[in-house]
């Protein structure tokens, strides 16, 4: 049944999907990072998500956390995520950051394919390894690198057309609060994420241009 699970063809395939939803992120100026959840055992795409972080006000919207809720919306009553996710391969065209490798482990999965790596905080490999820390929930393997100058290239995109929602504007869109201190905060700190993948030293360099 795991035949499938990291054979090239079905990652590639699944990682354009990723792409796909990238960007739609992109399309509404939110960082493009994408992100599907893949039944090992048939292919079959349990579900789909991107960064959602701006329209919702929520820095924890990542693209993983977005296609974990989509998940177990659709999934039968009483189904325990550990037991979906076991099942499951994630593909996200970002190195997952500490929060969301984290989540990864509780929520169950076991195995995860990421893009481009991000250099400042993610916990992949690259700022920590929380997938494979002695802490809570699973560890899990991952494999980097599919499609990776495709991932950068859309940060880039993002980035180069001086988005409003990139962190050199911090003026909100949105109608938020004086209290949205938190999400000006997380807004950058998820911006620099990203430039830590785009326009960081050689190291990075490496990663993203191939
Ligand atoms: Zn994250």
């Amino acid at each position: 049944m795991a035949a499938a699970r990291f054979g090239v063809e079905s990652r590639e395939g699944n990682m354009r999907l990723a792409l796909a939803e990238a960007e739609k992120a992109l399309a509404v100026q939110e960082v493009p990072i994408g992100c599907v959840i893949v039944r090992n055992c048939d292919g079959h795409v349990v579900a789909r998500g991107r960064n959602n972080t701006v329209a919702t006000g929520d820095a924890t919207r990542h693209a993983e956390f977005e296609a974990i809720d989509a998940a177990l919306a659709h999934a039968d009553t009483g189904a325990i995520a550990s037991d979906l996710f076991d099942a499951c391969t994630l593909y996200v065209t970002c190195e997952p950051c500490v929060m969301c490798a984290a989540a990864l482990r509780y929520a169950g999965f076991r195995h995860v394919c990421f893009g481009c790596r991000n250099d400042k905080f993610g916990g992949c490999g690259s700022a920590l390894s929380v997938h494979q820390a002695p802490t809570g929930g699973t560890s899990f393997q991952v494999e980097e690198g599919v499609f990776a100058e495709e991932a950068i290239a859309l940060l880039r995109r993002f980035y180069a057309n001086e988005n409003v929602n990139a962190p050199q504007a911090r003026k909100r869109q949105r109608n938020a609060p004086a209290a949205a201190g938190s999400e000006s905060v997380d807004a950058e700190v998820e911006a620099s994420d990203v430039r830590a993948c785009v326009s960081g030293g050689g190291s990075e360099s490496q990663s993203a241009e191939g």
